[in-house]
């Protein structure tokens, strides 16, 4: 549908050139009010005194506040906030400076990159649709011929879904890093982790001069466990063995399957005599598990460990080397126990 522009008299009684202006003017406002009205990103404008002198079909679709509510008042906040406040075009009309528009939208606002004196933010507005949406909004000083600011215009794009689309990805990155750190039988962490986590804890110990003990679990006897009941079965117990290991420790305390049947406790803020109680507990604690099969069977397993404490400023291999000889001496004393392995106490 063709609209006609409201060509006025503005133009009797002036000289040609300045008639066509005179004529043409209203015209070029009516294709500007029509175009900002027609366009499908959201819009409005506030006049200098901060009354909504256009509030676009797109806004008003964005907002459920139609124009012939808006225009001429001064509640651009309704859109947006519960209680009065200024929007973006308010301040950025109040000739406000970063400081000022920081106050209200912090580090969400910045100048615009594209256009001198005005600025762009990206915020959840919570009474927006249905749960709310993400806009990403700018607002930019409309200036007279004098140069004087004479309004602000506003706009306003809904990116709530380029947001859900952000978060999902950083939710999928998050759980592909989860799982490539997490040992897929037990759900505890896997060996690339507990090497990693060695490293940041011994660093973190020597730094701050906190104790960090170690205890290494073998399974006794796994191979004939397998070989009687099968790897499946075997699979089974070890997952026993993680719940056991995970319902025993605390929060600060990390628990790895490093190996096959062999196991790993990081306990930072842990020295080796406490570890060694933990230790005890875990050995009784899993010696007394009764562990069903998925053939009903019901099976009772042992482990033995092997303690040690690190020492500020020894290698990780050290370290991890005397929690290994006690696993060593444990087997060697029949299983089913725990040797701590002092490093200031001569072997
Ligand atoms: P020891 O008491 O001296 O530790 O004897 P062991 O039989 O436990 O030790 P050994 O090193 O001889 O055998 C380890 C066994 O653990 C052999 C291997 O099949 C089994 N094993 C390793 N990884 C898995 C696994 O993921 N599932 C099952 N079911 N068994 C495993
Ligand atoms: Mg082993
Ligand atoms: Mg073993």
């Amino acid at each position: 549908m063709r609209m006609d522009p409201p060509l006025d008299k503005a133009g009797e009684g002036l000289s040609a050139p300045h008639a066509a202006a005179a004529r043409w003017l209203p015209a070029a406002n009516f294709m500007l009010a029509e175009g900002i009205d027609s366009c499908p990103i959201p819009i409005f404008v506030l006049d200098r005194n901060h009354v909504i002198a256009h509030w676009n079909r797109a806004l008003a679709a964005l907002s459920g506040l139609p124009p012939e509510r808006q225009v001429g008042t001064c509640h651009q906040w309704e859109a947006f906030y519960p209680s009065a406040r200024p929007t973006l075009a308010d301040l950025v009309l109040d000739g406000a400076l970063e400081d000022r528009i920081s106050q209200f939208y912090h580090e969400k606002s910045r100048p615009s990159p594209l256009t001198p004196g005005a600025f762009e933010a990206e915020d959840f507005f919570p009474a927006i649709g249905d749960g709310g949406r993400w806009l990403f909004f700018t607002a930019a000083p409309l200036h007279d011929e004098a140069g004087e600011v004479v309004g602000a215009i506003e706009t306003l794009q809904d990116v709530t879904e380029q947001k859900r689309a952000e978060q999902a990805l950083r939710d999928s990155e998050a759980r592909y890093r989860l799982l490539s750190i997490t040992d897929g039988l037990t759900g505890l962490y896997n060996a690339r982790h507990f090497f990693a986590r060695l490293e940041t804890e011994c660093e973190r110990a020597s730094r701050y001069r906190q104790p960090l003990s170690m205890l290494l679990l073998d399974a006794d006897n796994f191979k004939q466990l397998n070989d009687t009941y099968g790897h499946l079965e075997g699979d089974c117990v070890l997952q026993a063995l993680a719940k056991v290991i995970t319902d025993s420790t605390r929060s600060a305390d990390t628990n790895f399957r490093y190996g096959g049947e062999e196991f790993a406790l990081l306990l930072p803020g842990t020295g080796l005599d406490e570890a060694e109680q933990l230790a005890h507990r875990l050995c009784a604690a899993f010696a007394s598990t009764a562990v069903v099969l998925s053939s009903g069977i019901v099976i009772r397993c042992t482990i033995s460990i092997g303690v040690s404490q690190f020492r500020p400023g020894e290698k990780p291999a050290a370290f991890m080397h005397r929690a290994d000889q006690g696993i060593y001496e444990a087997k060697d004393r029949g299983r089913n126990c725990v040797v701590a392995i002092d490093a200031d106490t001569p072997r």
